[in-house]
């Protein structure tokens, strides 16, 4: 056979016995790859411990693929042996998961060196260590890595998951700017503090890792454990606090921490690691300097956004299929004439019916996705007012703008060019923008409304009287409407003071110049309320509801005599 040539002329039986002896000597396994022939040598004790059928394998990366690596892992593997293969690199050397022959996943440490024989072959000698076998440490800390940790928590998940008391994942809440601002060595000391603090809190026994970056996990397993995770969680935040001001505050941090007390069974530690970093996530969501205990309604909502998120990305690729704009009436007053319309976005799926825009909005939103979509919300929009200006000659769209579409695309260009393509005059959109935070506290809002207005569109600041209504902002940015939010007027229809407060508004409102539509009129008396107000626009479902374009036209257009 080729390869024993390759081996500078030994024979497969004085190959064998080499990696035998060494064998003897030694806790590590060792083996011999022909990377050319695909044939994989390993030692009878190898071959007690793992699944091979034979000390000799051919077909040897199959066998690997399918049976002795871990799924997950293949693809790192298959990659590195590639190199090794194409003669990129001599060294193979790779952490990942085996195997055993009871089918329990066992972490390794695999080295290999490529000898080329004498025919040309590329060998690779080399040997595989059990990393659960030996404790590695990280060399800021002193404590156990996150692999051991993975290697740990699999044997205990397999075992005895109703041992386990909790598992705590912590977190530094500034890292990454303790890093930038004071330096990396103020960094190590934070961690090396931190690792002290957890180490004085938990009974000896318990077993503290490190993971990657700033987090660290405590897996409580100890039978005779008597603290709980909270007790822990402030204990450890108590001696944070305690050794910030002993440094006289000259690096000050806190720390988070996500637990999970309970549902171990049935889970490896890849799940593990991923619903502590969830629920962690979730405590420094909620203000950091705190802890969080996992909720698995609120995962699964998570998984739900993450999947409806896929679903969208797939339609949007799918030239927008299942994405439809709906057209709800806006009315003048006192007349009650229609003169426009606001384009609301639809979404539906088989998996989840209509999704409402208040969910998939700021899933579009968090994504990027809005950018696409919002574009072609602003094409169709313009579109159909093309169509419906034929028959109400100064009929206009409203069409919502992200924020993120403000920051992240070229809207202005985009607004532009839209109208120019479909052949519409500027007046023929108005463009809303949320009242929130950013408004007031960005300039580049008020700089696009500007433009806008220079431009000659029509904006509109919309869900005024929500969040944080400032009649300074309302000056500033001048908007050609003030649209207020359907919560405010019901708050006014019911309650005295809020219908003067509203009266008050609309008047400074007129004062400034720009005008008012009032949202979400749903009946009669309502209606008759908040006219005494002087709005000089209504939307509501009492004129009607947001509806598909060709609904629109039955029900408003059909009869409508060409103005
Ligand atoms: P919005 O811009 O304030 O739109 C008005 C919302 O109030 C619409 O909800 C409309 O259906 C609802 N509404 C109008 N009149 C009444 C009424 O009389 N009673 C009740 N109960 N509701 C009424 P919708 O369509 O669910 O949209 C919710 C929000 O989603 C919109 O609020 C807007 O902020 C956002 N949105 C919708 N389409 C788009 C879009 O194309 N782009 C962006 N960026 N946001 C959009
Ligand atoms: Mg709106
Ligand atoms: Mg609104």
């Amino acid at each position: 056979m080729e390869y024993i040539a390759a081996m500078q002329d030994m024979s497969i039986e004085q190959l064998t016995a080499v990696i035998e002896v060494l064998q003897k000597s030694s806790d590590s396994y060792f083996y011999i790859m022909d990377l050319d022939d695909d044939i994989y040598i390993v030692t009878h004790q190898m071959l007690k411990r793992f699944p091979f059928t034979d000390t000799v394998t051919k077909d040897a990366r199959r066998v690997m693929r399918d049976v002795v690596v871990y799924p997950n892992d293949y693809p790192k593997l298959k990659e590195d042996i590639g190199r090794c293969t194409a003669g990129e690199q001599k060294i193979h050397s790779l952490e990942y998961r085996w195997f055993d022959r009871e089918k329990r996943i066992v972490w390794v440490e695999c080295r290999g060196t490529v000898i080329i024989g004498k025919n040309g072959h590329k060998l690779l000698f080399g040997r595989v260590n059990e990393m659960g076998k030996e404790a590695k440490a990280d060399n800021i800390t002193g404590l156990r890595r996150e692999i051991r940790f993975q290697y740990d928590a699999e044997e205990i998940l397999r075992d005895r998951p109703q041992m386990i008391n909790y598992m705590m994942r912590i977190g530094i809440d500034n890292f990454k700017e303790i890093n930038e601002k004071e330096g990396v060595e103020a960094g190590d000391n934070v961690l090396r503090e931190l690792a002290d603090c957890i180490l004085a809190t938990v009974n000896p026994k318990v077993d503290v890792y490190r993971l990657m970056s700033d987090e660290f996990m405590i897996m409580d397993a100890v039978p005779e454990c008597t603290k709980e995770a909270q007790e822990v969680y402030n204990e450890i935040k108590a001696r944070v606090a305690e050794s910030v001001r002993e440094k006289e505050y000259s690096c000050f941090y806190t720390v988070s921490a996500g637990v999970m007390q309970d549902g171990f069974e049935g889970k490896n530690a890849d799940t593990v690691q991923s619903l502590t970093e969830f629920a962690l996530n979730e405590a420094k969501r909620s203000g950091k300097n705190q802890m969080a205990l996992f909720d698995r309604a609120a995962y699964d909502e998570y998984l739900k956004r993450l999947d409806i998120r896929k679903l969208m990305r797939r339609d949007i690729n799918d030239n927008f299929k299942d994405f439809e704009v709906f057209y709800q009436p806006i009315v003048s007053t006192p007349d009650y004439k229609l003169i426009g319309a606001e384009a609301l976005l639809r979404w539906k799926c088989e998996k989840y019916g209509n999704v409402s825009p208040g969910v998939f909005i700021p899933i579009l939103e968090e994504s990027g996705l809005i950018i696409p979509v919002g574009k072609f919300v602003l094409w169709q929009a313009a579109q159909t007012c093309k169509k419906w200006r034929e028959v109400i000659p100064d009929f206009h769209i409203n069409v919502n703008l992200s924020y993120v579409q403000v920051y992240k695309s070229d809207l202005l260009e985009d607004v532009d060019r839209c109208i120019e393509e479909v052949g519409i005059p500027p007046e023929s959109l108005m463009l809303e923008l949320t009242e929130s935070g950013y408004i007031e506290t960005d300039s580049r809002i008020k700089e696009l409304f500007r433009e806008l207005k220079l431009k000659n569109f029509d904006v509109a600041l919309d869900d005024f009287g929500t969040g944080y209504s400032n009649m300074r902002y309302l000056q500033e940015i001048e908007a050609t409407t003030v649209k207020i939010d359907r919560s405010f007027v019901a708050q006014a229809i019911q309650n005295e003071h809020d219908y003067n407060i509203i009266t008050h508004i609309i008047d400074m409102v007129h004062s400034l110049g720009s005008s008012v539509c009032m949202e979400g009129i749903e009946k009669e008396e309502e209606l008759n309320k908040m006219m005494q107000a002087k709005p000089d626009m209504i939307q509501g479902y009492y004129f009607g509801k947001p509806a598909p374009a060709d609904q629109f036209e039955e029900q408003f257009l059909q009869n409508t005599e060409r103005r």
